[in-house]
C-alpha cells in the first residue's frame, strides 16, 4: 500500500502521512455503500432529515477544528477556512429539509391513478479537487444523502484531511455505517474505480476539464449519471458608466481569492477603453493592498499556492518578458508563495489570456463597445462565472443574457450561494449543483399507473 505525505503549503513542512486506499478496498467500500443504501432509502423522510440536521450540528461544533485542519493542510487563510467549514454545516442544514419535500406528481390519466416518484439513484461516487476540499464535498454529499443515496467520496490526494474528519463526524452524528465513506487515495486508482464500478450509479466530479472528459467517457460505458464542474476563464466586464472606484477596488478579490485557485476566478478583466487608464490607476493600489501571508493570521486575505509543482505551473504563464503591469506582495522563504500579478496589455493568443491559470494572475484587456465586450467574454471554451459593472440597467440585462456562462453578477462578484444553482455552460461543466433542485439530480423519475377499474 502506498501513502501520501500532506505538506503545509505555507511552510513546506510535512503535516501527516495518509495511507492510500487500494482498488480492492475501493470495491469493498462500494459494496458496503450499496448494502447500506437499501436501508438508508427506507429511513423515514423525517428521520433522514433529522440525521442530516444532527450531522450539521456536529460540523458546527467542530468548525474551528476543521478550519485549522484546512489552514494547515491546504494553506487556506483561517478566515476563509472558517467560512468554508460553516458552508458544510449550512449546506447540510439546507438539504436536511429536502427528504420530506421530495414529492412527485399526480397526472390525470383515464382509468386509474398516475403518480411519479423520485427514486434515489443508489451509490454516488464523489470526486473532489484540492482547491475547496470542504465546500465542494458538501455540495454533492448533502443532496445525495437527502435523496436517499449513499456516498463514497474521494478527496484530492493533496488535501484529504478535512474530508476524513467530516467522515468521522458523520458517524458521530449517527449516520449509519456505509452511508458516507471517505477513501483517500489516487484519482487513477480510487477515482477510476468509482467511475468503472457498475454499482456506482452516479459520479459527481469537480476538477480539470481534461480529467472531466475522461470521466465522461468512462461513465458512458454504464450510461452512468454524471455531474461535472470543470474549469473557467471568466470575464469581469467593466463599462465606462460603472462605479469605477468600486469595480477596481473589488476586482482583486474576484480573482485572487484562494490565491486564484478558484474555478470562478474572474481572471480576465475587460475594461471599456475610455476608462482604462483610470481603472488601472485605481487597480494598482487595490492589488498592492491585498494582504498575502501566514494563513493562520486572522487578517490574511491570500495564502500560498497548493504545491511547488503548481507554483511552477502558474509561473510558466509569466515568463521573464511577460507584460507585468504591477504586482502585489508575497512572503520570501519557505512556502509556495506567488504574488498577485496583473498582466497588461496581453496578446489575444497569449496562454495567460486563453488558458485557466488557477493562480493569482489576471489579465486586463480594453474593449471599444458593448458588442466587443460580449465577443471577448465569449471567446473561450469555458463558461462558468463572470461579472458586469455598469449603472445602466438595460445594458446589465442585455449583456448578462448574451454572455454564455452559468453564474453572473452585476455590480458584485458574488461567490457561490448554496441555495442558488451553480454550474457551467460549454466546457465548464454539465448539470447543476446546489439550489432548490439539486436533490433531483440524485434521483430517477418513476411513473406508476394504477388501474381503478
Ligand atoms: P484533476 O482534475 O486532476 O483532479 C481533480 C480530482 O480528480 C482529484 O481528486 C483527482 O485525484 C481526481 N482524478 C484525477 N484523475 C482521475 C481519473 N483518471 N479518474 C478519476 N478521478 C481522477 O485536477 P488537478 O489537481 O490535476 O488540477 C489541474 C488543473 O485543473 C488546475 O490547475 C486547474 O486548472 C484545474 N482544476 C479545476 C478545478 C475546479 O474547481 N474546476 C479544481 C481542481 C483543478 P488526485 O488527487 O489523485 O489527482
Amino acid at each position: 500500500m502506498t501513502s501520501y505525505t500532506v505538506i503545509n503549503p505555507a511552510t513546506e513542512r510535512p503535516v501527516t502521512q495518509i495511507e492510500h486506499t487500494t482498488a480492492e478496498q475501493t470495491d469493498a467500500a462500494i459494496e458496503r455503500a450499496a448494502r447500506a443504501q437499501e436501508a438508508w432509502r427506507a429511513v423515514a423522510p423525517g428521520d433522514r432529515g433529522r440525521l442530516l440536521r444532527r450531522f450539521a450540528e456536529e460540523i458546527d461544533a467542530h468548525v474551528d477544528e476543521l478550519a485549522a485542519l484546512e489552514t494547515t493542510g491546504s494553506g487556506h487563510p483561517v478566515g476563509a477556512a472558517t467560512w468554508e467549514a460553516g458552508q458544510v454545516r449550512d449546506v447540510l442544514a439546507y438539504y436536511a429539509a429536502a427528504p420530506e419535500r421530495l414529492t412527485g406528481k399526480q397526472i390525470p390519466v383515464p382509468g386509474g391513478l398516475d403518480v411519479t416518484f423520485k427514486e434515489p439513484l443508489g451509490v454516488v461516487g464523489l470526486i473532489v479537487p484540492w482547491n475547496f476540499p470542504m465546500p465542494i464535498l458538501s455540495w454533492g454529499l448533502a443532496p445525495a444523502l437527502a435523496a436517499g443515496c449513499t456516498v463514497v467520496a474521494k478527496p484530492a490526494e493533496m488535501t484529504p484531511l478535512t474530508a476524513i474528519r467530516i467522515g468521522e463526524l458523520a458517524l458521530a452524528a449517527g449516520l449509519p455505517e456505509g452511508v458516507f465513506q471517505v477513501l483517500p487515495g489516487k484519482g487513477s486508482v480510487v477515482g477510476q474505480r468509482l467511475v468503472d464500478h457498475p454499482l456506482v450509479r452516479k459520479i459527481v466530479f469537480t476538477g480539470s476539464t481534461e480529467v472531466g472528459q475522461q470521466i465522461m467517457a468512462g461513465c458512458a460505458r454504464h450510461i452512468k449519471r454524471l455531474t461535472l464542474e470543470l474549469g473557467g476563464k471568466s470575464a469581469n466586464i467593466v463599462f465606462a458608466d460603472a462605479d469605477i472606484e468600486r469595480a477596481a477596488a473589488s476586482a482583486p478579490y474576484a480573482v485572487f481569492d484562494n490565491a486564484g485557485q478558484d474555478c470562478c476566478a474572474r481572471s480576465r478583466i475587460l475594461v471599456e477603453s475610455s476608462v482604462l487608464d483610470r481603472f488601472m490607476e485605481l487597480l494598482e493600489p487595490a492589488v498592492k493592498s491585498v494582504r498575502v501571508g501566514d494563513p493562520a493570521a486572522a487578517d490574511t486575505e491570500m495564502g500560498p499556492l497548493i504545491s511547488g509543482a503548481h507554483r511552477e505551473h502558474v509561473a510558466s504563464y509569466v515568463p521573464a518578458d511577460a507584460p507585468v503591469a504591477f504586482r502585489g506582495s508575497a512572503p520570501d522563504g519557505a512556502g509556495f508563495w506567488y504574488p498577485p500579478t496583473v498582466l497588461a496589455p496581453v496578446a489575444a493568443d497569449a496562454p495567460a489570456y486563453t488558458e485557466e491559470i488557477f493562480g493569482p494572475v489576471v489579465t486586463v484587456t480594453p474593449f471599444a463597445d458593448e458588442a466587443e465586450a460580449i465577443t471577448l467574454a465569449n471567446d473561450t471554451p469555458y463558461g462558468l462565472s463572470g461579472s458586469i459593472w455598469t449603472e445602466n440597467v438595460g445594458r446589465a440585462v442585455r449583456v448578462a443574457r448574451a454572455v454564455e456562462t452559468g453564474n453572473l453578477s452585476v455590480n458584485s462578484h458574488s461567490s457561490v450561494r448554496y441555495w442558488t444553482p451553480f454550474g457551467g455552460f460549454k466546457q465548464s461543466g454539465l448539470g447543476r449543483e446546489l439550489g432548490p433542485d439539486a436533490v433531483d439530480a440524485f434521483t430517477d423519475v418513476k411513473n406508476l399507473f394504477i388501474a381503478t377499474n
